[in-house]
């Protein structure tokens, strides 16, 4: 049986990381604060939207929310970003994803000042994690790394194999995998012989978007399985992209979901707001 990778011990141990830094940069008289801005009523959008708020209650950042409907125009936000972007008490600006048809998410992304790109979607903080030079980690694969290095799980010399190519799982989950020196192979919908290819990885990530995806003929004995997928049924019961009952007992580590790489994402989001207002305050 694989041991289980503890997403949310190691989340609330980063949080009290992040809070315990922030108290410092308090009684210097900074205050972090994060801007988020949720256009429209998608359930799951407003569930993560208030999470994250609670977040930074617990770490001590002020959190501004924007919470428009969904006739906002795209003109409309663009026009709230530029004025986040300019006004000096923000340290981040974050936009709940997705965003209703008719605004334009790349734009909207683009309108982000980088140095406020707390999300780590913009080109920029992409280009950057590519070169590895400083910017913002995108959270979600920034915490697959995190969970990795926090279970001394070895990545450097490693096969990588990661399933889908997403900008905001797939693809920057194999760049930050390649900068800690693993082999890395990404694979998608068009990959011929996935099974094999996945059958050859030490580590295997998981971002399909289809509920238990992958089983036990996908993984190699003693492999080490991240699981990105979130799937909610209809009694409210999360599952992943992977049949974590099946594979547990082939796998040497594996994260559950809920409770693994979930609320990772929360809490890689409360360090890259530390970081941008150590940035700000000349602290870094
Ligand atoms: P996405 O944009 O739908 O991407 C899915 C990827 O899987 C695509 O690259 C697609 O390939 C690939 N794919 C689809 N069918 C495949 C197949 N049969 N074989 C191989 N690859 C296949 O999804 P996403 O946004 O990356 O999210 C993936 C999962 O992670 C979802 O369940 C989502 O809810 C979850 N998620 C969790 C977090 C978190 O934990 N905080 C954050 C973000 C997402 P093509 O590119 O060829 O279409």
């Amino acid at each position: 049986m694989a041991e289980i990778i503890d997403g949310k011990k190691i989340s609330e141990a980063i949080k009290d990381e992040v809070k315990a830094e922030n108290e410092i940069l308090l009684e210097k008289g900074f205050k972090g604060t994060l801007a988020v801005v949720l256009v429209g009523d998608d359930p799951a959008s407003s569930v993560y939207v208030k999470n994250k708020k609670k977040a930074c209650e617990y770490v001590g950042f002020e959190s501004l929310s924007y919470e428009k409907p969904s006739s906002m125009t795209e003109d409309e936000l663009l026009f709230l970003i530029d004025e986040l972007n300019n006004d000096e008490n923000i340290d981040g600006i974050l936009v709940q994803l997705p965003l209703p048809p008719h605004i334009d998410e790349d734009k909207v992304i683009a309108a982000i000042s980088p140095i406020k790109d707390v999300d780590g979607f913009h080109v920029q903080s992409v280009g950057a994690m590519v070169v590895g030079t400083d910017g913002f980690l995108p959270c979600t694969p920034a915490g697959i790394i995190e969970l990795l290095k926090r279970y001394d799980i070895k990545i450097d010399g490693k096969n990588c194999v990661v399933v889908g190519r997403s900008n905001i799982v797939g693809k920057p989950a194999a760049i930050l995998m390649l900068r800690e020196n693993a082999t890395v192979t990404i694979t998608h919908s068009h990959t011929k012989n996935l099974k094999d290819i996945c059958s050859d990885a030490d580590i295997l990530i998981v971002g399909v978007g289809k509920r238990h995806f992958i089983n036990s003929e996908y993984v190699k004995e003693g492999a080490v399985v991240i699981d990105v997928g979130i799937h909610r049924d209809e009694n409210n019961k999360l599952s992943g992209d992977v049949d974590f009952e099946d594979v547990k007992n082939k796998a040497s580590y594996i994260t559950p979901v809920p409770g693994g790489v979930g609320p990772m994402t929360i809490a890689m989001l409360m360090k890259n707001c530390l970081l941008s207002l150590k940035r700000r305050v000349g602290e870094v």
